[in-house]
């Protein structure tokens, strides 16, 4: 197929981007290299260098004729969203609609989205389930709810054929590209520089929430099973559907419980800080990943914290300043 791959120089939209070009896929990658980095970009990809908010160029490149869109440009940080919810806004509702009607006008059939958890807020039941209700606590998931509402107006209005995939804490390297966002605020990959000496430490966002050590708890997935998800979901898409998924493994570790593991990975000690709670932080967000495994067929390959770490690790000490440095 030919597809469009918008944030495909960011670390998730290139990870993906080189699996579909492993898979066969002719790929073009849209990014405004804002958070992303030509080098993640894969090499067999051309790149167009746009914004998704520049309408015109948005419509001409899909008039170029595509088989899909994997939608992953966006903003995606929790706590620049509760300080700055307008950019969220702009970017993420922004920029999608854009991409949906250039993609309506053009035809193109299927898309993949990148949703998020945080879209359930503070969820009555853990793990969660696709039935939770939707209530966002932060500008980051009230914009993903708000594309995948969107989303499905479309699908009923053109025949577009969607999966939006909900993600819990993507982690870890593919072989070739990995985690790189200045500034970091990522857990794994914070905790790794404190290990390898770039930071002297590593803060510990809240120590006071309701869970059995204090720290927050979330449910860290492999780069690597995150891909084969998105290939799954792109086969899926059924015109006129709109389809939504967790995607985690459905074990949770505490803040604290993943600084261990990077210890035991490293063999490094880890300088901690404890901090205030960051604002916008859930306690605990945990998925219930049944509906994907049953309807998909999607099933972890690495779905061990400790060989998520080891694979961050290993392309943090190949790029331990980030890409191009
Ligand atoms: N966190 C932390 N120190 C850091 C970065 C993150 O304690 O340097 C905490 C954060 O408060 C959250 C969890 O680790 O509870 C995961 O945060 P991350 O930013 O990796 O992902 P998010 O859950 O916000 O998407």
């Amino acid at each position: 197929m030919k597809l469009l791959v918008t944030g495909g120089a960011g670390y998730i939209g290139s990870v993906v981007a080189g699996r579909l070009v492993v898979a066969g896929h002719e790929v073009v990658v849209l990014d405004n290299l804002e958070r992303g980095h030509r080098e993640a970009v894969p090499p067999e990809a051309e790149l167009v260098l746009a914004d998704l908010l520049e309408v015109d160029t948005v419509k001409r490149t899909l008039a170029g004729g595509f088989d899909g869109v994997l939608h992953f440009a966006a903003l995606a940080l929790v706590g620049e969203s509760v300080s700055h919810p307008e950019r969220y806004w702009r970017v993420n509702v922004g920029g999608t609609l854009n991409l949906l009607e250039a993609m309506a006008g053009a035809g193109v059939p299927r898309l993949v989205f990148s949703s998020t958890c945080a879209v359930y807020g503070e969820p009555d039941e853990v793990p969660i389930s696709e039935d939770e209700p939707a209530r966002p606590i932060n500008s980051y998931g009230a914009s993903k709810l708000a594309v995948d509402s969107m989303i499905g107006h479309f699908c009923g209005a053109h025949g577009l054929g969607a999966v939006s995939l909900r993600y819990f804490n993507v982690a870890g390297a593919s072989a070739e590209r990995g985690e790189d966002h200045d500034p970091e605020t990522h857990l794994i990959p914070n905790i790794l520089r404190a290990a390898m000496g770039v930071n002297p430490y590593v803060e510990i966002f809240g120590t006071d929430y309701p869970t059995p050590d204090g720290t927050a708890i979330r449910d860290y997935i492999h780069i690597d099973d995150l891909s084969d998800a998105h290939l799954l979901a792109l086969a899926a898409a059924r015109p006129s559907e709109h389809q939504i998924f967790n995607l985690g493994n459905g074990s949770g570790f505490s803040v604290r419980e993943v600084i261990a593991a990077v210890q035991s990975v490293t063999g490094k000690d880890i300088p901690t800080r404890e901090a205030p709670r960051r604002p916008g932080d859930p306690p605990m967000l945990v998925a219930a990943s049944e509906r994907i495994r049953s309807e998909l067929g999607w099933k972890p390959r690495k779905p061990g914290l400790e060989q998520i770490v080891a694979d961050a690790w290993a392309f943090a000490q190949a790029h331990p300043r980030g890409y191009s440095k």
